[in-house]
């Protein structure tokens, strides 16, 4: 696999290496800005310049909802599931799910990536405890 288009919004990267557990995001070599979702320019100082690096999965719950409707098919089985934002310690809010809680609204909790399958090809990162 290549990645050295200069210019992408393309976020294969990042799912290609969560299927290896693996948390990447586009780095700015102009500024060093830490992006997510994945951007041909940075928002922070327009550079077009990034390379793709991997980053401590670890952070802190942002924010945290339950949801008792499926706004997707493969979510139907899981109501009332939680979307969460964290964020991560590298700077990049990450909208995902928390497991391995028992009470709700976990805000400010340190959390820890763990990847997760999702249907037959897709691997999510989730968080758990840190
Ligand atoms: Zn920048």
């Amino acid at each position: 696999m290549s990645y050295e288009t200069p210019e992408t919004s393309d976020d294969s990267r990042f799912w290609d290496e969560a299927a290896q557990g693996r948390l990447v995001f586009q780095r700015c070599e102009a500024c060093s800005y830490v992006r997510w979702p994945a951007a041909g320019v940075c928002p922070e100082c327009l550079d077009r310049r990034f390379v793709w690096e991997e980053v401590e999965p670890a952070g802190t719950v942002w924010s945290y909802a339950v949801y008792h409707r499926a706004y997707a098919g493969h979510l139907k089985e899981r109501i009332p599931y939680n979307v969460t934002l964290v964020e991560l310690d590298c700077g990049v809010r990450l909208l995902s799910t928390l497991v391995g809680f028992d009470d709700d609204a976990p805000v400010g909790a340190r959390v820890r990536a763990r990847f997760e399958a999702v249907g037959d090809h897709s691997v999510v990162p989730v968080f758990g405890p840190a």
